[in-house]
């Protein structure tokens, strides 16, 4: 391909979004032997890989491919950790969903039913032993249910740490840079234009989280549903940091293989009360009651859900408050800690809470995942497979033409015409 002077490269395959799920397909890609550049708006892990306390939820996922992607999940961030060394803090020491209420326990017992039949391995403890898995287990849990597939790592860590051996393989990562759009001859994909010149590219894969919306002008619409989820952290409140995820019970807007149980009971779950109510409130409020420690054993709370449809992500006073109120509510004693950190992180998915990698009308897209930590470097790996022409158990359930994936108010469907793969 011939170079132009406002040319900035030529490669292969050129990757936008330099999040979990950009930076993993990268990366497999340049394991198959494509030349590959990376584009970022802002720097690896601005957005929503940046922003979350990195959990490898198993037992919440729903039965099916969900539940397949998290167990893969494990398998995949292992491999990583031969190549990167010990450099994430990845660890699988399980997590613990806790209860404050005999009625919550009851759903639950339900939960651990559903669990066991799916093949998860889930068990009740008592508040004794839920104290050993992690020290800092609120006052007000009176027992839990443990599952030892649950893990957790530090996305951030990750995302820089696979962008370094990214770039000592030979991947050109552009920082500071936004596609504009794609170039297109014809019918065939010829690269992006970008803020700072053309990126010449037999294939694009677009993974850029929830600004994956803004793909329509592109003739790609893949209906996906954003909103901003917000997070709290602390300064290290204890020195025993290597503990499991907690998962409490105000609020589980992210926990399908319970909403989705028929004993469900909303009301015995609910938000905290400082998130839903109040004058101007808008009904698309939600709550995830996560838990987690760092590594320096800071507490990360969360998580608050609004926003929906929105890309802005500043985190609202609300959603601060229904964090800081749950805190205080449960760990008094710290109230005297100080916050490092109050962040938001844009956030989207699809209407069956999978993601979509595939071939959209010549391009590739590699978006919607709602729990990216889980599945992001599964799909990394799938999208480059995809590309490679390989085979993968997982393609067919996420294809952007699957009827699960379609709404009412979904304008054009995905196109998907069949054109040549791009060569090495
Ligand atoms: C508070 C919070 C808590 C969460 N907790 C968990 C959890 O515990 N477990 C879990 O599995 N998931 C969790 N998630 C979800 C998870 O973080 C996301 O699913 C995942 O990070 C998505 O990765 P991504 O690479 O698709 O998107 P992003 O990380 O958003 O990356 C997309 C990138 O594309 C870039 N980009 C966009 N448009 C352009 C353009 N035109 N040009 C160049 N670059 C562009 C953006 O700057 C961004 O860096 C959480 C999310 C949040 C916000």
């Amino acid at each position: 391909m011939m170079q132009s002077s406002d040319t900035l490269t030529t490669t292969d395959v050129v990757v936008v979004g330099g999040g979990i799920v950009g930076m993993c397909t990268a990366f497999e890609l340049r394991q198959r032997g494509f030349s590959v550049a990376l584009v970022e708006q802002r720097f690896p892990a601005f957005a929503a890989s940046g922003r979350n306390p990195g959990i490898i939820w198993v037992q919440t996922q729903r039965t099916g491919l969900e539940l397949q992607l998290a167990r893969a999940a494990h398998e995949v961030y292992a491999a990583y950790q031969e190549q990167l060394g010990d450099t994430f803090d990845y660890r699988c020491l399980g997590g613990l969903f806790f209860y404050e209420t005999d009625e919550q326990q009851q759903v639950l017992q339900h939960y651990v039913d559903d669990r066991c039949a799916a093949g998860v391995n889930v068990e009740f403890v008592s508040r004794r032993q839920a104290v050993k898995h992690f020290p800092l287990l609120p006052s007000t849990a009176l027992g839990a249910v443990y599952c030892a597939d649950d893990g957790q790592l530090d996305t951030q860590r990750f995302v820089r740490a696979l962008s370094a051996a990214a770039t000592r393989t030979g991947i050109e990562i552009y920082e500071n840079t936004a596609v504009l759009s794609t170039i297109r001859r014809g019918d065939t994909v010829t690269g992006v234009r970008t803020v700072r010149g053309d990126i010449a590219a037999s294939g694009v894969v677009w993974a850029t989280g929830a600004w994956a919306n803004n793909l329509g002008p592109e003739g790609i619409t893949v209906p996906l549903q954003t909103s901003r989820m917000g997070q709290v952290i602390t300064q290290p409140l204890t020195k025993q940091a290597k503990a499991v995820v907690l998962h409490g019970p105000r609020g589980v807007a992210q926990v399908g293989a319970l909403v989705d149980l028929p004993q469900y009971v909303a009301e015995h779950f609910a938000a905290p009360s400082s998130v839903v109510g109040g004058a101007g409130v808008a009904d698309d409020w939600a709550y995830d009651d996560i838990l987690a420690l760092n590594a320096d054993g800071a507490l990360l709370i969360g998580t608050s859900i609004d926003a929906t449809g929105s890309l802005n992500p500043h985190i609202s006073i609300r959603a601060t408050n229904a964090m800081v109120s749950t805190t205080l509510e449960r760990y008094g004693d710290y109230g005297h800690f100080g916050v490092t950190g109050l962040w938001a992180g844009l956030h989207s998915d699809s209407l069956d809470h999978l993601p979509v990698v595939d071939r959209v009308d010549g391009a590739y897209v590699n978006v919607g995942h709602g729990a990216g930590i889980a599945t992001g470097p599964v799909t990394g790996r799938l999208m480059a497979q995809l590309i490679a022409g390989e085979s993968s158990e997982f393609s067919d359930g996420l294809r952007a033409d699957r009827a699960t994936l379609a709404t009412a108010n979904t304008t054009a469907a995905p196109k998907k015409p069949s054109r040549q793969r791009p060569s090495r």
